[in-house]
């Protein structure tokens, strides 16, 4: 699984879903060919921007931009999601947004990214008070 996708995958779960990091860092370690206990603590860490050099919590990936920059005519998702294979290259990202999307059994979207963003940067707010509550600074 290339770095980016782990990435992206890592970011969707905390920060789309509100998961905590540990389920996925549990899920790669029973699954990734190439698991390492460091290198996979700390990559979901550092996505879920709770590691030490962790990247800023409200970094939040998104997902559908994330597959159109790095993927522009869908060959990747064409080629591990074969439900999504009839789509062009912009469609394919956002099988939501056109009327054959869910064609092949695709399943439906279960959230919605801009609402999950905001939530989660809320979420930082909430802690970020609870924490200046606490420590008084
Ligand atoms: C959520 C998450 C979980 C990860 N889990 C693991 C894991 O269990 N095992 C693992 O080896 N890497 C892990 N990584 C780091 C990185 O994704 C992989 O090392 C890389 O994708 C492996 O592909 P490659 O061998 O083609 O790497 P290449 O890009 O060819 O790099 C060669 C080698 O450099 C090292 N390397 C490259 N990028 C990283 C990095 N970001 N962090 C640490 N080492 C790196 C690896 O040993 C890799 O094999 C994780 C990253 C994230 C975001």
């Amino acid at each position: 699984m290339h770095n980016r996708t782990r990435m992206v995958v890592a970011s969707f779960l905390v920060k789309d879903l509100h998961l905590e990091w540990q389920l996925g860092e549990r899920f790669f370690r029973e699954h990734l060919v190439d698991y390492d206990v460091a290198s996979n603590a700390h990559g979901w860490q550092w996505t879920a921007g709770c590691g030490t050099d962790a990247s800023p919590y409200y970094r939040v990936f998104n997902p559908i931009e994330q597959g159109k920059r790095f993927d522009e005519n869908g060959d990747y998702v064409r080629k591990y999601v074969p439900e999504l294979a009839h789509l062009n290259g912009i469609e394919i990202h956002e099988p939501w947004s056109v009327l054959d999307g869910y064609l092949k059994d695709y399943p439906q979207q279960i959230v919605n990214h801009a609402v999950e963003r905001i939530e989660s940067l809320a979420r930082l707010e909430e802690i970020k008070m609870a924490k200046k509550e606490f420590t008084g600074k």
